[in-house]
């Protein structure tokens, strides 16, 4: 504890933050990196706060390449918010860099720190508890879309490796099923049988992709309501934070994303499942928000993918659950024996309600296009 102050402390003198310095605190409740804020005092008496990261090394094998797409990405977006008659200062998240120069710190034991300005008169919601707080991040997130509609994605590096490569998750599903290490299998056959009937759908994005009809684009890739900065004074989504997971990827899948957690009644690892359905007025809130802050830079093809891009990522996801549960839950973090399989069924239970819904999600596309 004492060496973990000390090395806060070595990032802290490390970094080129202007003022006096103050103190710091641990600050949020986000659950990837440990998250501090840092307070220095200006010339003039007041105040300015920072936010101080030690990064996750464990979940991100290349802090620097990591680095190198936030820098990339936001000083991107500073222009185009300028160009936009923005304020850059709050709309995008500001580096500060080390007194070298660099855009993260390596401290002596090997942690990787970084730092951004902090955003001021603006909070973050942990739970959505309104329509209108998914309505505003679906308009943020389509937003920052626009912004980096024309950002080289193919130049970003994939912080994880095949993140939502469909396919390959279904290979290592398919060897998970094989090797059946825990004896698991046959209690879950039912759920195996549902992923089996949906085979030849699995591949449908990537193989728009690969002829050409589906473009790469800048993905965030962890579209929480809780990762988007809501304005004090106007109520709205000013800006997208937590890019660790920036990736070339598909829009769809960005928007795919928000639905599968996000219009679904039910937890994501409610064990009854009469109480998880997929909510389409929530798949309206959030099309018609996503599709007003994308301001006409995303195809026709890529509109016409949204109902695709939500029903993917939920059978990936539910794919995902099922694969950790046969293998003996060494990914996603368990608090009972059958928690992945739990959150398996859920995922499942969308997917069916989805198909269900196929004709009325894209008659609500077909509204807003
Ligand atoms: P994690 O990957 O652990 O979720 P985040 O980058 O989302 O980390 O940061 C955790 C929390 O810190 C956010 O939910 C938000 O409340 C706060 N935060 C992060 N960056 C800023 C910023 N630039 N200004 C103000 N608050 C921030
Ligand atoms: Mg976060
Ligand atoms: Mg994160």
């Amino acid at each position: 504890r004492e060496e973990y102050c000390s090395r806060i402390e070595e990032a802290i003198g490390q970094i080129a933050f202007e003022g006096k310095f103050i103190g710091y605190k641990p600050y949020g409740n986000g659950h990837i990196n440990d998250t501090f804020v840092v307070n220095f005092q200006q010339e003039d008496g007041s105040d300015r706060r920072y936010i101080l990261q030690r990064m996750n090394h464990d979940t991100f094998k290349n802090p620097a390449g990591l680095m190198e797409n936030i820098s990339g990405v936001t000083e991107f977006l500073k222009k185009k918010i300028e160009e936009n008659n923005g304020d850059s200062s709050r709309e995008t998240l500001n580096i500060v860099r080390t007194k070298d120069g660099k855009d993260y710190f390596k401290d002596s034991i090997g942690s990787y720190w970084r730092s951004y300005v902090f955003i001021e008169d603006a909070v973050c919601f942990d739970k959505v508890e309104s329509p209108e707080d998914f309505y505003n991040s679906a308009t943020a997130f389509g937003n920052f879309q626009y912004l980096l509609s024309d950002y080289p994605a193919e130049t970003l590096h994939e912080t994880i490796p095949d993140f939502h490569n469909t396919p390959a998750r279904f290979e290592n599903f398919k060897k998970a099923v094989e090797a059946d290490i825990k004896g698991r299998r046959a209690e879950v056959e039912a759920e195996i049988a549902f992923v089996m009937e949906r085979d030849a759908f699995m591949y449908t994005l990537m193989d728009a992709y690969k002829e050409g009809s589906l473009p790469l684009r800048v993905t965030h890739n962890d579209t929480k309501l809780n990762n988007v900065m809501i304005d004090n004074q106007s109520g709205k989504g000013i800006c997208v934070i937590d890019l660790d997971t920036v990736m070339p990827g598909f829009s769809v899948n960005d928007f795919g994303d928000s639905i599968r957690f996000g219009a679904s009644t039910g937890d994501e690892d409610e064990p009854d499942l009469s109480k998880v359905n997929f909510s389409l007025e929530l798949f309206d809130i959030y099309t018609k928000g996503f599709l007003e802050g994308c301001k006409g830079r995303l195809t026709e093809k890529e509109i016409y993918l949204f109902p695709t891009g939500a029903k993917m990522m939920t059978l990936e996801c539910g794919m995902r659950f099922l694969t950790d549960y046969l293998q003996g839950d060494t990914y996603f973090r368990i608090h009972r024996e059958t928690h992945n399989l739990d959150r398996c069924r859920t995922q499942f239970k969308l997917v069916s309600d989805m198909e269900k819904n196929w004709d009325a999600m894209k008659t609500v596309v077909d509204k807003y296009r």
